[in-house]
This record gives structure tokens, C-alpha cells and sequence, in this order.
């Protein structure tokens, strides 16, 4: 079966290209999926206009929207297990983390389905004038590309198909080329749900193939894209000449600060897990550790003895709590960060190479890495690796935690531990970070609002915000007592 979706048909790319999408664990050939191009995302995006101008979901009452994506939530629910096992299996990533992602996927369309269905945000606006009716309301922006990323592939697509749908807009969707299976699942339990042809269309195929037209394309309103900072700002100026609005949830390189009084098992505990978790291959990630100087010894040498009895494996070791990074390009990348910062002067603790493991050998695997006396002008520390890579760097005060952390032009997540309730609110308060965490890292719920200040990224996904993004807001005034004023006599 063909795996492009557009206007309600599954179709085959029109050159007849495909893709072979490996697993990263051990090479294995998952599927060979369509690969489209230019002409494919120019007939997904004549489809997805065609929906919007002439079809019925953008004046579907928002109710009734809303009631759709909650019976998306009931389908994704009931499939849970096929869905997952997609995931890992293009991603690489272990199967119970994947099933974390469904449980939070189905919560988000659940989420934004309540939100259109609670009524919006219109208002009655007063005008001081009884004859005027005034109100706002708020209306869907049109026609969206949805670009994604490959390290949370339906996670990533679901925080913007949910809200971009509950406001009344169609979309094209473009997945990483090397992750598309959970999109071709999403778009057979949207259909299944009842969703309008034309209403969500999928293009597959590789970023400068099908994903450019879809952000200079006139006929489209909206660009939403997660990805990586280069990219993202290769999409804001091309989107530029046709003034489209812009979402865009770029990359981080996030600060984990360690006071000298934080609970140290926990802490040490949680250092691991916020930049080892999916093999660092989070944009939320603890990258950069920052522990006050009387701690640091104790804390590193307890941290570096965990993280090597770190066992990695592929989707379905049971016993294996990180997995592959997604591909040899990817792996290289983050060895060369390692190398450089090696050669900046960085000591490297423990990992900094791939393992020995033979049965490893045909998946991209890296060791978990703790680089330490690591300074703020290096690469390692200033650039996203978005591999299993710590680096650690040493303050005193809170003054001087507060500004190693906000010096980065990232500011995507931050985390703060200590007992002291105060320091942390303090701490909190001047991260120039869209999520920071207290004595936690990396929870999220949909009712809150995510993104990046500085360069991590433009506007907000989740919560009624993430909702925000794709509507237009329109004041409608009614003189209810028309009268010629006789302005020009
Ligand atoms: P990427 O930028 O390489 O690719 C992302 C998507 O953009 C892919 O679908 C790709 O095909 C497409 N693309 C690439 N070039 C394009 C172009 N010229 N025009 C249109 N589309 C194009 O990113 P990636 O490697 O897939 O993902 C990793 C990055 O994503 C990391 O930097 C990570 O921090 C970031 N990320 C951010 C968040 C967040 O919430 N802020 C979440 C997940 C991932």
C-alpha cells in the first residue's frame, strides 16, 4: 500500500522513488516507504488549501472537532502496542519509552480535544459605546506544514496535529525521513475517526526534497517545525517572502545546576537520567552539568561510577536503559564534539568512544560520556551534541550558577536542585528558559506550556498557548444603530 496521504487517498510518490528505513539497533531493514518530492508536497498542499477554502472542517463546530480528537485519543489507545513498536523500531529507542510517548500522545490529543470543546476564547469586548457590539473571536490560521523531527517522531507530530486540528485548520505533515511510520499510522486512525479528506495530507521524503516547497509554498499560512537550530533558520527566511507565520521548537543545551545541599542520591540519580535518557537525543536534555565546587568531587565520582554500569541494547533488551543514537552520520557527529572538547582541554571520565560489545556492533551505539573540567567557551559545551555527552563545569555562588547557565544562546530547559526552597525559586527565576525544573528533570504535562527563549525557538506548543499558535484572532464590530454622521459637510 502507498504510504503518501493526500486529499483522503493513499498515493505513491509521483516519481516513484522509495526509502529503505533501517533500524539503528542493528541495521535491520524496518520497511521501504515512498519518498516524495517537490511535486508531492505541491498536490498535499493544493489538497490541504482545497479542505480549508471549500471543505468542512474549519466551520465544524468546535465541539464537534473536539469530540474527533478525543476518539483519536480512544484509537491511539486501543493500538497502543502496534504504535510503539513502530517507533522503536525506526528510532531505535527502547520499547518502553516508546510506550511512555503513546501514553502521552493519546493525553495530548485528549488535551487539546476538551480544550476546542470547552468553547475558546472568544469574547465580548466593551466598547463604551451601547450601540456597538464588539467581540473577538478566533478563527484557524489555514493552510499548516507540520515538520518534525526523528527523536520523538509521533510525540513531536502529535503536539502540533492536535491543536493545529482543534482550532479548524488543515495541514500537510512532513516526518524526518528516517522515522515516518508513526505518521502513516496517525493518518489511517485520523480517517478512521471521521476526519474530512483533505484535512490532514502526509508527504514523506527528505527535508530539502519534500519539506522546502512546504515553506515557501503561497498558498500556505503557517510553518510549524521542531528540528534543529540550522534548520529551523533556513525556515524562517524562506518562509519570510510570502510573511507566514512561524513556529519553530529548536534545540537546547541545557543547564542542570547541583547546589552543595541538593539530596545527593536523588541528585546524582537524576543527572544521569536527564541527559542519558533516549541516549541524549532529547532536546530537553541535561547536557550541561554545573555543580558548586565543594560538592564536585564526591558528586562526579559517584556520578561517573553509575553512568559506566549504564547497559545499552536495542528496542526490546529488557535490561538495557539507553539505545542506539539514530544514525552513522549522527554517531560521528557527536564524536567529533567529544574530540574537540578533548582538545579544548576537557577530562574525559568515562565513555568517549563506542563500546566493545561485539553484539552492539551493528547499531550506532556510544558510551555514555562524562566530560569534566569543562569551561563555557568550548564547543562540547556551548553547541547541541544531542548525544550521550556531560559536560561538567564548577561554580561557587549563586550569582556565578545563574550566569554559566544563562550563558548559551539556547534557552530551551534548566534545572535547579537543592533543598533550599528559596535559592531554588530565585534560581528559577532568572533561567532565560522556557521550562525549568525544581529538585526534577524533563516532566511535562499538556496543560503547560513548552518552548525555547533566545535561539531555542519562536511561540509555544502545549497548553492553551500551543492552541494560540494556530488561530487568528478577529474583532468583529457591530453598530447596531447605523447614522450618517454627515463627516464631509
Ligand atoms: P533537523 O532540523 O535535521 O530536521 C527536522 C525536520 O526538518 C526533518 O523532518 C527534516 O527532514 C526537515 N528539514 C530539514 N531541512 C529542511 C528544509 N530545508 N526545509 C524544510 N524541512 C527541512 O532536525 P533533526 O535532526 O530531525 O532533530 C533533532 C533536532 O530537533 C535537535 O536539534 C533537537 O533539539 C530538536 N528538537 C527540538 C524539540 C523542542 O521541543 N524544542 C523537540 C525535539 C527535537
Amino acid at each position: 500500500m502507498p504510504e503518501l496521504f493526500i486529499g483522503g487517498r493513499w498515493t505513491a510518490a509521483v516519481d516513484g522513488h522509495v526509502r529503505e528505513i533501517r533500524c539503528p539497533a542493528d541495521g535491520t531493514l524496518v520497511a521501504t516507504v515512498d519518498e516524495g518530492g517537490p511535486k508531492d508536497s505541491a498536490a498535499a498542499v493544493a489538497a490541504a488549501r482545497d479542505a480549508f477554502d471549500r471543505g468542512p472542517w474549519p466551520g465544524t463546530p468546535a465541539a464537534d472537532r473536539g469530540r474527533l480528537l478525543i476518539r483519536v485519543a480512544d484509537l491511539l489507545e486501543r493500538d497502543k502496542d502496534a504504535f510503539a513498536r513502530a517507533e522503536s523500531l525506526d528510532t531505535g529507542k527502547r520499547l518502553v519509552e516508546s510506550e511512555y510517548d503513546l501514553d502521552d500522545i493519546a493525553n495530548c490529543f485528549r488535551y487539546f480535544g476538551s480544550l476546542a470543546a470547552s468553547g475558546g476564547t472568544d469574547r465580548a469586548v466593551d466598547t463604551g459605546d451601547p450601540a456597538v457590539d464588539s467581540r473577538v473571536v478566533h478563527e484557524p490560521v489555514g493552510v499548516c506544514s507540520l515538520i518534525t523531527p526523528w527523536n520523538y517522531p509521533l510525540l513531536q507530530t502529535a503536539w502540533k496535529v492536535a491543536p493545529a486540528l482543534a482550532a479548524g485548520n488543515t495541514f500537510v505533515l512532513k516526518p524526518s525521513e528516517l522515522t515516518p511510520h508513526t505518521a502513516i499510522g496517525l493518518m489511517r486512525l485520523l480517517a478512521e475517526a471521521g476526519l474530512p479528506d483533505g484535512a490532514a495530507n502526509l508527504v514523506l521524503g527528505t527535508g530539502p526534497g519534500a519539506g522546502a516547497p512546504l515553506t515557501t509554498d503561497e498558498r500556505v499560512d503557517m510553518v510549524s517545525f521542531t528540528g534543529g537550530l540550522a534548520t529551523g533558520r533556513h525556515i524562517m527566511a524562506a518562509a519570510a517572502p510570502t510573511v507566514k507565520k512561524i513556529a519553530l521548537e529548536l534545540g537546547g543545551k541545557n543547564p542542570n545546576i547541583v547546589f552543595a545541599d541538593a539530596e545527593f542520591d536523588t541528585a546524582v540519580d537524576y543527572a544521569l537520567m536527564a541527559v542519558f535518557l533516549h541516549a541524549g537525543q532529547v532536546c530537553s536534555a541535561g547536557a550541561r552539568l554545573l555543580v558548586q565546587e565543594k560538592l564536585h568531587d564526591a558528586f562526579v565520582d559517584e556520578l561517573v561510577a553509575r553512568a559506566r554500569r549504564i547497559r545499552l541494547g536495542g528496542p526490546f533488551d529488557e535490561q538495557a536503559r539507553s539505545g542506539p543514537l539514530i544514525s552513522a552520520a549522527h554517531r560521528e557527529k557527536v564524536e567529533a564534539y567529544v574530540a574537540a572538547g578533548l582538545d579544548e582541554g576537557a577530562v574525559l571520565r568515562c565513555g568517549g568512544r563506542r563500546p566493545d560489545d561485539p553484539a552492539l556492533g551493528d547499531g550506532f551505539y556510544y558510551l555514555p560520556t562524562v566530560l569534566d573540567d569543562c569551561t563555557p567557551g568550548m564547543s562540547v559545551v556551548r553547541d547541541e551534541s544531542f548525544g550521550p555527552v556531560l559536560t561538567v563545569e564548577r561554580f561557587r555562588s549563586e550569582d556565578e550558577a545563574v550566569a554559566l547557565a544563562n550563558d548559551t544562546f539556547y534557552g530551551l530547559t534548566g534545572g535547579v536542585w537543592t533543598q533550599d526552597s528559596g535559592l531554588a525559586q530565585r534560581v528559577a527565576s532568572r533561567l532565560r528558559a522556557g521550562t525549568v525544573w525544581i529538585n526534577d528533570f524533563h516532566p511535562y504535562v499538556p496543560q503547560a506550556e513548552w518552548g525555547g527563549m533566545k535561539q531555542s525557538g519562536v511561540g509555544r506548543e502545549l497548553g492553551p498557548a500551543g492552541l494560540a499558535e494556530y488561530q487568528e484572532a478577529k474583532h468583529i464590530w457591530r453598530n447596531t444603530a447605523p447614522r450618517p454622521q454627515r463627516w464631509f459637510e
